[in-house]
């Protein structure tokens, strides 16, 4: 269960006082109706540490004004600022330039804006766009607004019983007409990481650009999208202990250039006329309006305090936990788990023999337990494996094994209720 395509870093991660790391994040001292929270929600929204607090509450004390739009002080500071957090995530994802790096209000968004500034300039009647079964919502939706408007056409990589793109499918589905691919890193409602660098290259050998939904890699995995050679990568701060409304969309610059802008306004433009209007150099482009300033350090401050930690530490330790928690509830009479990749994130979905994933939820909530349950913007996987929805634990590197035990507790407790 573990990643050949991964580096791990299994002996630092050992040496590293993960206790003390958990001790970093305030809400998890929280008490459900008495009960010890155990937070296992993490790929809807991981939990922010005291760190990237302390740098929100500075910038909001100490640094807060507009960006790019006067000379005094505190505008100064601020763009400094939002200039140097896009630096952090250029380091973060090692992308060659920072312009290469957009500010948006996370994944969701950032798929839009590569949907609307290429895919409405670029994709035409005819077209073939590919994506595969295991996407997020936010990666089918906007192309097949687009396939609609456009007369374009959606191609489906299809998965095996484990929760595996098939590969071979995927590279027979190319053509002359083929014009793009989005392609999910890693599934949020399996955990499957998926083949990306093969899959890009050979999009490449037909010259079709693949955007890459990283809104479950980056949290987990280390990503280098020069390595990668991907044309765009996307993903989201609150997912990497970062807060909401902020993510970020990398593209190569050239991509990015040849685009035309998803939203207009004030900063994207270099001049305006009422005859006409030429547009800013990237990434300004595509930052209409005041961007979030203080999430985006925050989400600076969440990806150094990342890096500090060692995403390739972090990957040994979640891969452990998850092979733990597999381990538990594969012994479980009842508990089927959905999803069996041989490369996976520390995401479990299950479903309980006669029991619905809500009243799951509901139960293990009383329990202090935070599951999610549902389809997880996932409805082709759920229709692929043939159930409404599931329950779906998703770790982080501040959980520990005895959370997975009282998991387990839990399921049986909803066990002895309902059967
Ligand atoms: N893609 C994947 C794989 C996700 O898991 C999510 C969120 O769960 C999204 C996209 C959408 O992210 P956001 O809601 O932050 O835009």
């Amino acid at each position: 269960m573990n990643s050949a395509n991964i580096s791990l870093k299994p002996e630092i991660s050992s040496s590293l006082d993960w206790g003390k790391i958990r001790a970093d994040f305030p809400i998890l001292q929280l008490k459900i109706d008495g009960k010890p929270l155990i937070y296992l929600d993490n790929a809807a929204s991981s939990q922010m540490p005291q760190q990237v607090i302390d740098r929100l509450v500075r910038y909001q004390t100490t640094q807060h004004a507009n960006i790019n739009r006067a000379v005094h002080y505190l505008s100064e500071v601020a763009t400094l600022e939002y200039h140097n957090a896009r630096c952090k995530l250029q380091q973060f994802i090692n992308a060659r330039e920072d312009r290469e790096v957009i500010f948006t209000s996370g994944t969701t968004d950032s798929i839009n804006l590569v949907m609307h500034g290429y895919g409405r300039k670029f994709i035409k009647a005819g077209d073939e766009i590919i994506l595969t079964t295991l996407e997020h919502h936010s990666n089918i939706v906007p192309w097949q607004m687009l396939a609609e408007e456009k007369g374009a056409k959606i191609r489906v990589v299809p998965i095996n019983d484990k929760g595996e793109l098939e590969v071979d499918k995927y590279e027979k589905l190319f053509n002359e007409r083929t014009k793009f691919v989005g392609l999910i890193h890693v599934s949020n409602a399996l955990g499957t990481i998926n083949p990306i660098k093969s899959m890009i290259d050979f999009a490449h050998r037909y010259s079709v650009p693949v955007l890459i939904d990283g809104a479950q890699a980056a949290p987990h995995i280390p990503i280098d999208v020069q390595a990668l050679d991907c044309d765009f990568y996307a993903f989201s701060a609150h997912k990497l202990c970062g807060p909401t409304g902020v993510g970020i969309l990398y593209g190569k610059a050239t991509l990015l250039e040849a685009m035309q802008p998803f939203k207009g306004g004030g900063d994207m433009i270099s001049s305006v006329t009422f005859e006409k209007t030429t547009y800013n150099t990237i990434p300004h482009k595509f930052e209409a309006g005041t961007p979030p300033i203080a999430a985006a350090i925050g989400f600076g401050a969440a990806v150094e305090y990342l890096t500090a930690i060692g995403i390739e530490c972090i990957a040994a330790y979640e891969f452990d936990l998850l092979e733990y928690a597999t381990e538990r509830l594969s012994e479980m009479p009842g508990v089927r788990i959905i999803g069996t990749a041989a490369e996976k994130t520390a995401v479990i979905s299950f479903t309980i023999a006669g029991v619905h994933p809500h009243d799951v939820g509901t139960i293990l909530n009383q329990d202090g337990i935070a599951v999610r349950t549902g389809h997880h913007c996932a409805q082709p996987i759920m229709q692929r494996f043939n159930v409404p929805a599931t329950s779906r634990a998703s770790f982080a590197f501040y959980n520990k094994k005895s959370e997975v035990d009282a998991l387990v507790a839990g399921i049986k407790t909803v066990q002895k209720i309902f059967l």
